[in-house]
């Protein structure tokens, strides 16, 4: 190994070295869209389960889904709602969907396909939105089932 080799694998190793991995936010929104922030607060208080940086935007997403939480390894998580979706929902369904997604999006809830004995679903992590006339029936069953604490 002459002498100018040397040098620049040892740059090379120096530059890696020093290199930090840039954590890049690669979110598609910024903070929180005004028509949701509502369900943040909603949702805090009636799960008493706090919030951390998750944002939430109005885009397009694949016919037939209604919206998705990002689950970043970072911890930045995102909450994508279809804006014709929101659009077109009633104020339950809206609910149901926000505290749906961000149950994923905050304590890693899973979905539950489960019915209750009148056919509604056992739980708001059902894989499909739902709204009236199950959600306003059975709302202390979904809020109790996450609830945290008294
Ligand atoms: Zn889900």
């Amino acid at each position: 190994m002459n002498n100018s080799t040397y040098t620049c694998l040892l740059l090379t190793l120096l530059l890696s070295g020093c290199a930090k991995p840039t954590e890049e936010d690669t979110r598609q929104f910024k903070g929180i869209d005004g028509s949701l922030e509502p369900y943040y607060k909603l949702f805090e208080e009636r799960f008493n389960i706090k919030i951390r940086d998750v944002t939430a935007g109005l885009t397009d997403l694949p016919k037939g889904q209604a919206g998705i939480c990002y689950n970043n390894m970072n911890g930045r998580n995102e909450i994508k709602i279809d804006k014709k979706y929101f659009d077109n929902a009633s104020a339950a369904m809206r609910e149901v969907f926000m505290f749906h997604e961000l149950l994923h999006c905050t304590i890693n809830a899973n979905h539950n396909e489960n019915k209750l004995d009148d056919g509604c679903p056992d739980s708001i992590m059902f894989p499909s939105n739902f709204g009236d006339p199950c959600f306003v029936q059975h709302y202390s069953h979904y809020i109790g089932e996450f609830r945290q604490g008294r």
